[in-house]
């Protein structure tokens, strides 16, 4: 089966309608299809869309970042934490100095202790996402070899591989 590069404009949505993202205004996002460049559910239902269609995708959250896991809600000392002052409910930061580090949220604070919920935050979150495709077309092979999409809004900068593609 062929795969395409997807080009496409969406508007994120939890549950309330509350907007969570948006690439409106922006350059659309685009990905190779079946490459985890986007979230698996999104990615599933968009298959048999065409460019210039409109669609709305519901994606439940076990197809997006997953159910939350109980198990991830850490119980911890104060002194060990990198905030200074009052901790909020909800604050959010990262584990490590390393961008790709865990986000942990405050979820509750008895004490000297605080609980820490390593869940990502979306974890638990059905997404509906109001999709325009923009542009789709059959993959090339260098892309294929890659597992990403070249060209078109991805951005400056390496994968790696040399093609300055992200
Ligand atoms: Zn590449």
């Amino acid at each position: 089966m062929s795969r395409r590069v997807v080009s496409f404009h969406y508007t994120l949505r939890d549950p309330e309608g509350r907007v969570l993202d948006s690439s409106a205004g922006g350059e659309p996002v685009t990905y190779l299809e079946g490459a985890g460049q986007i979230i698996d559910g999104l990615d599933e239902q968009l298959r048999a869309v065409e460019a210039g269609v409109k669609t709305r995708v519901q994606v439940p959250a076990a197809r997006a970042y997953g159910e939350r896991d109980p198990a991830q809600i850490q119980r911890v000392k104060r002194g060990l934490l990198p905030i200074e002052g009052e901790i909020q409910l909800g604050e959010q930061f990262q584990t490590g100095p390393d961008r790709h580090s865990p986000v942990v949220t405050v979820v509750g604070v008895e004490g000297d202790e605080v609980l820490l919920d390593g869940n990502h935050p979306l974890a638990g979150v059905a997404l509906t996402f109001d999709v325009e495709i923009v542009a789709a077309r059959e993959a090339k092979a260098e892309e294929l070899s890659h597992g990403h999409a070249h060209g078109g809004g991805g951005g400056e900068g390496s994968c790696g591989h040399g093609c300055g593609c992200h």
